[in-house]
């Protein structure tokens, strides 16, 4: 087996999802320029089986300490045996941290201090609460203590993530750091943030039907209603991913629309991110994609009042682009030799 590199995860889009769903999100992943990443406190089977059936996409393994209602605090460190168990499995490790509330420096200290003990390729995973983002002077010190510790890392938004301005603005802010940064447990938006310079970002939404000109999930009975009563805009719903063949995915079972939000998502990113190594082309084209699913969004209102339109396209659509140094592919040549100690002053 080749040693799994973190460079291999750039620009892709990945897959998220319970041990339940492996098999068929990774067969759905494999079709795409995508990956895996499972959620669990066992993931050791289920990547034991799926890369004794063929997979050999990119997999990785988000212990989710951070999640769930008794969730673990940052500051209880990082477990060696985890790290060591992911690179047993042949993996890219994400380090099992736990959850930094907002503002919780010393927390973010013991994960890097832990980290930096843990032997390469790893990812430090930075459970984020959404109230880091509300404070611009704490996002600049958070790319300044990651720009000094040189450790990937892979951000979870914990809580209300794009339907508020402050997250969006923030997330594009600190994708100004100078080390990979990957973005887990996301929706659609893990697409905008790979756009705006993330190494790569992971889709975990499980539930609804996604509709790719609007950007956005719905039930089918919803996008049922849209198609009934918006004849003038038919040819905005047909798909024509396998599992549609061309038909409007009304009528599709619950497996059947996961599939479908799968397929219809990754080929979205694929010919989205196909300018893999021209951040300013791939920002422009997400934000041109945002506005065109808003202006849709704007004519079913039209129709079929009180349509809400999703606040969190407008967001994208309007954060600050990056800085012109960050149109670089810089996270090619990242080099984890290279980390230095971290600056416990940032
Ligand atoms: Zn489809």
């Amino acid at each position: 087996m080749t040693q799994p590199r973190v460079d291999d995860l750039l620009r892709r889009l990945l897959v998220q999802c319970a041990p339940e769903q492996a098999v068929m999100a990774a067969d759905i992943a494999s079709g795409y320029h995508s990956g895996l990443v499972l959620t669990g406190a066992k993931p050791r089977n289920t990547v034991r089986h799926l890369l004794r059936t063929g997979y050999d996409g990119p997999l990785l393994c988000d212990a989710g300490r951070y999640a769930g209602n008794h969730p673990l605090r940052a500051g209880a460190g990082l477990r060696r045996a985890w790290t060591a168990e992911q690179h047993d499995l042949g993996l890219v490790a994400l380090t099992d941290s736990g959850f930094l509330a907002p503002g919780d420096w010393p927390g973010l200290h013991r994960l890097l201090a832990d980290a930096r003990g843990h032997p390469p390729p790893l990812l430090v995973t930075l459970p984020l609460g959404a109230g880091w983002f509300a404070v611009p002077a704490w996002i600049d010190r958070l790319v300044a203590t990651l720009n000094s510790a040189r450790l990937p890392v892979a951000i979870a938004i914990v809580g209300d993530s794009f339907t508020t301005r402050y997250v969006t603005r923030g997330l594009v802010r600190l994708l100004t750091v100078t080390v990979p940064v990957m973005l887990l447990r996301s929706d659609i938006g893990a697409l905008g943030a790979v756009c705006h310079g993330a190494h790569a970002g992971a889709l975990a939404t499980t539930s609804g039907l996604f509709v790719p000109a609007l950007l956005s999930h719905h039930r089918p009975a919803v996008l049922a209603r849209i198609v009934e009563r918006t004849p003038e805009l038919a040819d905005r719903w047909p798909c024509a991913c396998p599992e549609c063949g061309g038909a409007v995915p009304t009528d599709l079972s619950p497996d059947g629309i996961y599939r479908h939000s799968l397929h219809a998502q990754l080929t979205l990113g694929d010919r989205t991110l196909s300018a893999r190594h021209d951040v300013a082309a791939m920002t422009r084209t997400w934000r041109t994609r945002c506005d065109q699913a808003l202006a849709l969004h704007e004519k079913v209102a039209e129709l079929m009042p009180p349509w809400p339109v999703p606040t969190s396209l407008r967001w994208w659509r309007d954060a600050h682009p990056p800085p012109v140094g960050a149109t670089v592919p810089r996270q090619n040549t990242y080099d984890p030799r290279r980390r230095q100690r971290i600056d416990r002053r940032a």
